[in-house]
């Protein structure tokens, strides 16, 4: 963290109050929610934006992309059930916000963007906290092969349908949290790896994501 945006009492104080909110909307896994309260999403923004960097809130980190609200982080993290060891995937790295959450979580974190200058920039936010998660440039519709399988998928843009090659990556017991729709609202997606050839699927409520962009998203 640099002089500038040092995490102080200030902003420690505004994180437990968006805790709080997480936890009255309905969030209820404790290490979902401790992890929301140990990161300082400020250095994952502008400083020009840090006085909102813990409202519940999406925000701006260019390339016309954003930094998911909170409420949506903890959402998904919780579907993904995730255990201290497990290998997770992201699609969408973007700040990498997310990426710190799974990483504090204990979690063996991968993650793609498509986006150089996202990339870039998630990497020096995690380097400044200490993480070093794998991180891709590349397309994630197509996942990440190489160090598949996955205990865990989630995917942080809204994909026209599940990708299959996602689907294909999970190993048995695996979940694949992702946002299925148009691009004005899609529903969240669980699918559970339950045997080699065997998935449960289950629809959850409606978000509203950027688009997924790919080979096997939107054009
Ligand atoms: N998880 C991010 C965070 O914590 O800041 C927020 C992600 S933002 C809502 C969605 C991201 O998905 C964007 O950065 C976008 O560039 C990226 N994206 C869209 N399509 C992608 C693809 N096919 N592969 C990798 N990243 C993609």
């Amino acid at each position: 963290m640099t002089a500038a945006n040092k995490d102080n009492r200030k902003h420690s104080k505004r994180r437990s109050q968006l805790v709080k909110k997480l936890e009255e909307k309905g969030i209820k896994d404790r290490n979902v929610l401790q992890a929301i309260n140990a990161i300082p999403r400020h250095i994952f923004i502008d400083t020009a934006l840090e006085n909102r960097a813990y409202e519940d809130t999406a925000l701006p980190i260019g390339q016309g992309q954003t930094i998911s609200q909170p409420y949506t982080v903890a959402a998904q993290t919780e579907l993904l059930e995730v255990k201290k060891g497990d290998k997770i995937l992201e699609i969408g790295t973007g700040s990498g916000y997310q990426s710190a959450i799974l990483c504090h979580m204990g979690a063996d974190v991968y993650s793609v963007e498509r986006h150089e200058k996202l990339y870039l920039n998630a990497k020096k936010n995690l380097q400044e906290l200490g993480y070093r998660p794998q991180l891709k440039l590349g397309d994630g519709t197509l996942g990440w092969s190489a160090y598949a399988p996955y205990d865990g998928i989630v995917v942080t843009a809204g994909a026209p349908v599940v990708p299959e090659d996602l689907v294909k990556q999970l190993s048995v017991g695996g979940r694949l949290v992702v946002p299925v729709g148009d691009q004005d609202s899609q529903v969240m997606v669980r699918i559970t790896r339950v045997a080699e050839d065997a998935y449960e699927e289950e629809q959850l409520r409606h978000f509203k994501f950027v688009p997924l962009i790919g080979e096997k998203g939107w054009d």
